[in-house]
């Protein structure tokens, strides 16, 4: 066997082990019809037991990922005890790659995985806040932050993660999307990420400076 069919069986067997276990990601959330309760994408959500029930349902999806990423783990290394092929070792790699993608955490204080619970308590305590901002405070999550509709105040600094709503982007580069930011949102957890921590860091320095 030439070098660059063995290339192509590699990436293959990658790619396999990579979009496999995020196929209840995409089925579960974009191909049933989950798209009651919430208004459609890309709106603000308002906070509320749909909301709460939804985000406790996604994270149930995001264990079965785990589940069935054992599959091409399974059998790549199945086939690697007979035989060192490329495909079954590329579609090992993808698999490791997939968990080492959910295991490190963005942001330690926000817990593990990509929808941990206490993120998921902090928006059901926002349900019944124990102080108010405004007389008619009304809570959306929008695409960075939880803010009240009214006053404008930041009740919780976490960028809202996909909902399983068919995105406006179309099915096709939706799960594109789904499948490249695993769930996530582009935007990083919070203004304590490593990125703006560096970036305020560096700001100080040249400050100081
Ligand atoms: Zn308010």
């Amino acid at each position: 066997m030439s070098l660059s069919t063995d290339v192509i069986r590699l990436v293959v067997g990658m790619l396999i082990g990579m979009i496999l276990p995020r196929i209840p990601l995409l089925f579960f959330t974009r191909f049933l019809n989950m798209e009651q309760g919430l208004p459609p994408h890309p709106d603000s959500v308002p906070i509320g037991i749909p909301l709460v029930q939804r985000l406790l349902l996604m994270r149930r999806i995001h264990f079965m990922c785990w589940i069935t990423a054992t599959l091409p783990l399974a059998l790549g290394l199945w086939i690697l005890q007979n035989s060192p092929d490329p495909f079954a070792f590329g579609m090992v790699a993808g698999v490791s790659w997939f968990a080492i993608s959910r295991i490190v955490p963005e942001d330690i204080e926000q817990g593990f995985g990509i929808l941990s619970m206490s993120v998921i308590k902090s928006v059901n305590n926002l349900r019944e806040p124990e102080t108010d901002c405004c007389e008619q405070a009304e809570y959306y999550w929008e695409v960075r932050s939880i803010r009240c509709k009214q006053c404008r105040f930041v009740a919780l600094e976490h960028p809202r993660p996909d909902l399983g709503r068919i995105r406006s982007d179309g099915r096709l580069k939706g799960s594109l999307r789904v499948l490249l930011m695993d769930g996530r949102s582009i935007f990083p957890p919070s203004n304590s990420s490593v990125v703006s921590e560096g970036s305020k860091l560096l700001s100080k320095i040249a400050e100081e400076e």
